[in-house]
Parts: structure tokens; C-alpha cells; sequence
């Protein structure tokens, strides 16, 4: 079965048993003298309030693909690809060389402050097969020491240079706590190529629902070429369902996270319509995420003025905005306008910037 099929069931059995759960124009369960104590999720059983969920978007249908960029920093490259993939808004690591570090240490500095990952493509770009375990030691450390001396928080992630590797190598490289990463892709950007060229050959190496991570280069002769690659990749990947995202600390590719706000748009007494809160992803993603939404007393009473919520929103994958809605009492006893919190907690898969908003019920009784 698709997985988005489930994800549609899903969110069908949620509307169906929040249908169930709260009848449309429930009375209010809360005892009539209106006192209440804060906070009141506790004191007033909460409803299973319905969430509505928005169509699943057919973004990262695909899968994820991972961009990686090795042997800089190059200060003829790196900045302009750095904005590329700003502008982008594709995340990637960049393998360094340590030597390389030392002689652009401001470049190396700029791919951190955009917000791209740094990591180990040792010191000098030896082949580490052909080392001995000392040297290669000696191969990753230095670049680590040099990360540190340039002020750069570097990833646990290193790559051997020419991918050369075997399991010696990989026991030196966990002995000092990194971790090797490889790829499946290689855009052969370093046999030279125009940039269709690149673009094409990474396009036509991806994997659905595969371990997609993409080899290029950002300090090599043909880097030029590699880097204005970049927009035609992106634009293709996506267009076929994939979505991009970062190397994880242990190397794998890790499901975008996406940041999740809330708004509400307030209810009011008379009628009474109710207050409905908006959960908006700002991104796609492939897995399906959750957090955790409660309704707080503040001027607005629970029970005596709104039913309080209380319950985890799944978003099923490809669904980036749900809808809560939370039913206003009509008491007869407010004026003007009151308000509840809306607070959100254990967040899973996505990422909370703010855990609170107010939410108002308005009201023209007296
Ligand atoms: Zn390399």
C-alpha cells in the first residue's frame, strides 16, 4: 500500500473520530460556577477537538538527495556556490582540506556562517591506503586542529580522499571519533564537462526512496562548471520528487526538519463561532511528524469559555498545514474580549522556534 494512502486514511480516521468525539455545538462539560483552576488542562477533561488536515503536496515524494561539495575552500568558488545554495535553500557539506583551510580561512568561515556543514577531507589529500596508520592519523587531525584554530565548528564527518578506503582505514578514522562518509553519485564534474553535463549525469544517477548523496567539487579546475551545475540539479531533483537535505552525524541523509508554527485566528461568544489555530510547516518533509498542542486558561476560562484541547497533531507525510478548532461557550457573562493560550510541546521530526501563542475570543455581550 502507498504510504500516502495511509497517510490520507489516517488523517480520515482522526476527522472521523474527532466527528465522534465532539458533536458540533457540544454543550460545555464544565460546572456552571465558571471557577476554575490554572491551569486547566488538568481540571477540565479536555475534548478531542477536530483537526482538519491540508492536501498532501507531492514534494519529496521521491526521496532526499544530499549535496556535497570536495577539496575546498577555493576562494574563486566556494562564496558564489555558497550563495547558489542559499538562494536555493539546499542544504550541503562541504569536505575541506585542511591545507586548504589555512590558506582561505575566511572563505571556510563564510560556508559555516551560511549555514552549511564543515568536514574533514584530511590534510593534504593523500590517498590513505597507501599510508601508513600513523599518517593517517596524523592526516586527520591536523585539518581538526586547524578547524578549531579558524574558529570552525566542524561535523563529525570525513571523507578519504578518491574515496580510497578499506578497513584499516576505517578503524583509524573511528578511532578518533569520525565518522567516513562516501557517496552514490558522482557527478564526474573533475573529468571536466559543462555544466548540462554534471547536471545530467547526477540526475540520472538518483535513486527513489535510495541513499542519495552527490559528489562534486568545489576546488578543482572545473569547479566553474560544477558549481553552475548547482541550479539545474536542484530545479530537475525537485521537479521529479526529491527534496534536499543534509548529511546527518553519522553520515546518513537526514529527513529535512521542518520548523512549525502556529496562528490563530480568533472566535467569538456570540453565534458562537470558535477559535481555530493554524500548525504550518514551512517545509516539506518524508516522514510524518508531530507535535503536541494544549489550550491554557487565561482571561478566557476553560470550560466556562472555550472546550480545551489537549492532543497530538500527526501530520501525515506531505502534509504541511493543519487546522484545530477550539469551541467557544457562549456564557453570557463576558464582555469585550478574553483570551487563551496556545502552547506547543513535543515536537517530533520538526522543529518549535515559538511555543506560545494567544488566541482571543471576542464577544458583544454587554
Ligand atoms: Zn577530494
Amino acid at each position: 500500500m502507498h504510504r500516502a494512502r495511509i497517510g490520507a486514511l489516517t488523517a480520515a480516521l482522526a476527522l472521523l473520530l474527532a466527528a465522534l468525539a465532539v458533536p458540533r455545538g457540544a454543550a460545555p462539560t464544565s460546572p456552571a460556577s465558571g471557577v476554575v483552576a490554572s491551569p486547566v488542562a488538568a481540571a477540565v477533561p479536555s475534548a478531542l477537538v477536530p483537526v482538519e488536515f491540508g492536501a498532501p503536496s507531492a514534494a519529496c515524494r521521491s526521496g532526499l538527495v544530499a549535496l556535497t561539495f570536495d577539496d575546498g575552500p577555493s576562494a574563486s568558488v566556494t562564496l558564489g556556490l555558497v550563495r547558489t545554495l542559499k538562494r536555493l535553500d539546499v542544504p550541503a557539506t562541504f569536505f575541506m582540506v585542511g591545507s586548504r583551510v589555512r590558506s582561505a580561512p575566511a572563505t571556510a568561515r563564510a560556508v559555516q556562517r551560511a549555514g552549511f556543514s564543515v568536514a574533514n577531507h584530511t590534510w593534504s589529500h593523500q590517498q590513505l591506503t597507501a599510508l601508513g596508520d600513523r599518517a593517517v592519523r596524523r592526516e586527520l587531525a591536523r585539518t581538526r586542529r586547524e578547524f578549531t584554530a579558524q574558529k570552525l565548528v566542524a561535523t563529525s564527518l570525513m571523507r578519504p580522499p578518491y574515496g580510497a578506503t578499506n578497513r584499516r582505514i576505517r578503524r583509524d578514522v573511528r578511532a578518533l571519533g569520525l565518522y567516513p562518509v562516501l557517496w552514490s553519485i558522482d557527478s564526474l564534474d573533475w573529468t571536466g564537462g559543462s555544466p548540462r553535463r554534471i547536471a545530467h549525469r547526477v540526475i540520472a544517477g538518483l535513486r527513489r526512496h535510495g541513499t542519495n548523496v552527490v559528489l562534486q567539487h568545489d576546488g578543482i579546475t572545473n569547479s566553474p562548471s560544477s558549481a553552475k551545475a548547482v541550479p539545474l540539479i536542484v530545479a530537475r531533483a525537485r521537479q521529479l520528487g526529491y527534496c534536499f537535505a543534509a548529511l546527518g552525524p553519522k553520515g546518513g541523509v537526514a529527513p529535512p526538519r521542518p520548523v512549525v508554527r502556529a496562528t490563530a485566528l480568533p472566535g467569538t461568544e456570540d453565534g458562537p463561532a470558535p477559535v481555530r489555530i493554524r500548525l504550518q510547516l514551512d517545509r516539506p518533509t518524508t516522514r510524518s511528524v508531530r507535535v503536541r498542542l494544549q489550550t491554557v486558561s487565561g482571561s478566557a476560562r476553560a470550560g466556562t469559555d472555550f472546550t480545551p484541547a489537549n492532543r497530538t497533531v500527526i501530520f501525515p507525510r506531505g502534509v504541511r498545514t493543519a487546522w484545530i478548532t477550539v469551541p467557544v461557550v457562549d456564557d453570557d457573562l463576558v464582555e469585550g474580549a478574553e483570551d487563551l493560550r496556545v502552547v506547543l510541546d513535543r515536537p517530533y521530526g520538526v522543529t518549535l522556534t515559538r511555543r506560545e501563542v494567544l488566541a482571543t475570543i471576542f464577544s458583544d455581550d454587554g
